[in-house]
């Protein structure tokens, strides 16, 4: 990393009366607070972003799992996206629940009309939410088709964690050339760059995660945080990464500044109810930080 903005995991921020730096988030709602929207608005904020939503479903959900959730109208969907997006301005955009094939298929066109992906001016970051940490469905099966003809090829970059990799390109990551094969069939589906995030792959103690453009391979290699909460820890790395793209950092610098941020929330992560806490980006306010 040779960016010495990256070190003290701060982005510029307005004065006070001074319109912040926006970034929008299409996303679903998390009840218990932890992930989705309620995640994303938290980083947003404690970056200095304002941010701007567009909810794609109402999750019903605390710390031991989804116990369901309800879809919003495709069309209200978009609709709050070009809202919002001529009226406020955005400078990126990220996803992350999307539910079904109805609202990627909307959303998609919404960011072409609207100019938002990776070959218009606003940068999108694509978070291929699929399930929950507990493994309950939070995307349709028959949507996998839609994200990846529609959603994926808009994507300046994309970042699924290893169970994501599996359902898009059928591709089981065991080790690094496994990683590697997956980062290049994510990048054959059209995203700019590819971010393969290893989770507990190669070994218990490090988290190595692998950015491609189809040219490059960026290793991001920190040390593992063996917290039982972290909930919510996938959307805050694409919620940072749109942060700092919004703020004209290459999606190396971007993805870099994000793990870290990421990192530091998990090792200030907190219990919640009778199962998983979340990440806490509150550690930027804490007294001790
Ligand atoms: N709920 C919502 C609304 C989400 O957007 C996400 C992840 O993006 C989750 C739950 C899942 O978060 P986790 O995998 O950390 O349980």
């Amino acid at each position: 990393m040779t960016d010495s903005r990256l070190s003290d995991l701060r982005l510029p921020t307005a004065a006070p009366g001074i319109t912040p730096t926006r970034v929008l988030t299409i996303a679903g709602s998390d009840s218990g607070g932890g992930a989705g929207i309620q995640a994303d608005l938290r980083t947003f904020a404690l970056l200095g972003l304002h941010g701007c939503v567009a909810v794609t479903a109402v999750t019903v959900q605390n710390s031991v799992g989804v116990q369901g959730f309800q879809e919003i109208a495709p069309e209200t969907v978009a609709a709050q996206m070009h809202s919002v997006v001529p009226d406020i301005g955005v400078a990126a955009a990220k996803t992350g629940m999307l539910a079904s094939a109805p609202i990627i298929d909307a959303v998609a066109q919404a960011c072409d009309e609207l100019g938002i992906g990776r070959d218009a001016d606003v940068p999108l970051v694509v978070d291929p939410v699929c399930a929950s940490m507990h493994g309950d469905p939070l995307l349709a099966s028959e949507a996998l088709d839609t994200l990846r003809s529609r959603l994926i090829p808009l994507a300046t970059v994309v970042t699924p964690n290893l169970d994501e990799v599996r359902l898009i390109t059928g591709i089981d990551v065991v080790d690094p050339a496994s990683q590697r094969s997956a980062a290049q069939a994510l990048h054959d589906l059209g995203a700019r760059w590819a971010l393969v995030k290893g989770g507990h792959l190669r070994s218990s103690d490090h988290s190595p995660d692998l950015l491609f453009d189809g040219h490059e391979f960026h290793e991001f290699d920190h040390p593992r945080i063996d917290t039982g909460h972290d909930h919510g820890a996938g959307d805050t790395l694409a919620a940072a990464t749109a942060c700092a793209l919004a703020h004209g950092y290459s999606v190396p610098d971007a993805v870099g500044f994000a793990k870290r941020w990421v990192t530091r929330g998990l090792q200030a992560a907190y219990p919640l109810g009778a199962g998983h806490g979340p990440v806490n980006p509150l550690w930027r306010v804490s007294v001790q930080s």
